[in-house]
């Protein structure tokens, strides 16, 4: 693996981790944060609960007088017994409501202390009452008016309001404080959770940005990879490897219908350059043939270095003998040029080529790649710088050749 794609790989790996703890941290600050604030906004519904059980309590304390002074008033007036009876249960139920008031006001001090003035007006208000009910059923009627109208039992009344109206504002302030806070917290809650979703989703979106391109780079190594493997690296040609490999493709899918032409060449006299100019003026000429030789070839065939001086033209769909003679002859030229343009002319550079078809003279595309070798060798023992076709007569018997030049 290079340096450079090592270091970058490392710099990737260290980016996942801090984005994988930032999202970590983020999501448990984000938990901790709601369960805070989840379980203020709790206690705020109890204290929402608790304020409406106290101006319940107390509002019932003042129906029950209401109800036993209504009981008072028409008994006085009327003189009816039955007025008696919202008097006993408004009188019986304040002790109750009181007790009510007591509990749901809780251990705040304000509240209690204005509990106990309630309770003491209320105590007043009921001896009143009673003092004049008891004054009406022994007869003395107007006693009791007259005890009415001295304002003993209005003015027991508007202190008892007064606290109560004190206890009353009090806990809507505080059941107005509980609610409002409980809907600021949801609010802030609610604006915290899009934040971090969206803070989240932009972590998320740049994980899978940096691990597109951690991938791209490791898919483009790979090809690289892929690339050295099947290419020489002097010349940039595909190498045996991967015309073995086209071979095989083609081997597969050899519908029968199309004619396939392998050509061998090895070049005559190469030995002469490396010893006389040194093997790298050899590995310049090398480069030089290879340019050349794609050069009149057709883009689609395959033309590969399968070793020191050997090429091989890999043609599929390559037409009749005429057509693969004159491609021979094209090769033959382009190499005597480079021969002729390289190193003054002074080496007599030419090549013998080996030709091999599918399906006519080789039964297999398999075979082509021996079969063309050996005609290859059949050119050079007749005289070299020519070509010559070889054929085999069997499937998989490819040493069998016989030349047809
Ligand atoms: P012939 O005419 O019979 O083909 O002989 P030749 O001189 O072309 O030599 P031959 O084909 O027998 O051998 C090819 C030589 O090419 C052998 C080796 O020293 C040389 N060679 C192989 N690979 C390389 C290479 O990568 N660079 C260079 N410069 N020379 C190479
Ligand atoms: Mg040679």
């Amino acid at each position: 693996m290079p340096a450079r794609l090592f270091r970058s790989a490392k710099a990737d790996r260290n980016r996942f981790i801090a984005l994988y703890v930032s999202m970590a941290v983020g999501l448990l600050v984000a938990a901790g944060l709601f369960v805070y604030e989840a379980k203020i906004i709790v206690a705020d519904g109890l204290r929402d609960e608790e304020a409406f059980s106290v101006l319940g309590a107390a509002n019932r304390v003042l129906h029950d007088l209401e109800n036993a002074e209504t009981g008072q008033r028409g008994y006085l007036l009327t003189g009816d017994e039955s007025y008696l009876v919202p008097y006993r249960q408004g009188v019986h139920d304040l002790d109750d409501t009181i007790l009510r008031l007591q509990q749901a006001a809780g251990s705040d001090e304000k509240s209690l202390e204005l509990v106990r003035r309630v309770e003491h007006a209320k105590t007043n208000k009921v001896t009143e009452l009673a003092r004049t009910i008891e004054l009406a059923r022994s007869g003395n009627r107007a006693g009791a008016i007259a005890l009415v109208q001295t304002n003993e039992g209005k003015l027991y009344m508007d202190g008892l309001r007064e606290d109560l109206n004190l206890l009353l504002n009090n806990w809507r302030d505080r059941r107005k404080a509980a609610t409002q806070d409980a809907h600021r917290r949801l609010v802030f809650g609610s604006a915290a959770l899009v934040a971090i979703a969206v803070l989240v989703c932009c972590l998320m979106v740049y994980t899978v940005y940096i691990q597109r391109r951690a991938f791209a780079r490791v898919h483009a190594y790979s090809n690289a990879l892929d690339q050295q493997a099947a290419h020489d690296t002097l010349t940039g040609l595909p190498n045996r490897r991967r015309l073995l490999s086209a071979i095989d493709e083609l081997s597969g899918h050899a519908a029968g219908s199309r004619r396939t032409a392998l050509l061998y060449l090895d070049i005559d006299g190469f030995k002469n350059v490396n010893d006389a100019m040194g093997h790298s003026a050899g590995d310049v000429l090398l480069r030089r043939l290879a340019e050349s030789l794609r050069a009149v070839t057709r883009h689609d065939d395959m033309l590969a270095r399968v070793g020191g001086d050997e090429f091989v033209l890999l043609a599929d769909d390559c037409g009749d003998d005429s057509q693969l003679r004159e491609l021979a002859e094209r090769l033959v030229s382009s190499v005597r040029a480079v021969g002729e343009r390289e190193y003054g002319g002074r080496f007599a550079i030419g090549v013998s080529i080996g030709i091999a078809t599918f399906p006519d003279r080789v039964p297999s595309i398999a075979g082509l790649l021996d079969v063309a070798d050996a005609a290859m060798y059949a050119a050079k023992r007749s005289g070299r710088s020519t070509y010559s076709f070889g054929a085999s007569t069997a499937a998989g018997v490819s040493n069998v050749i016989r030349m047809t030049r």
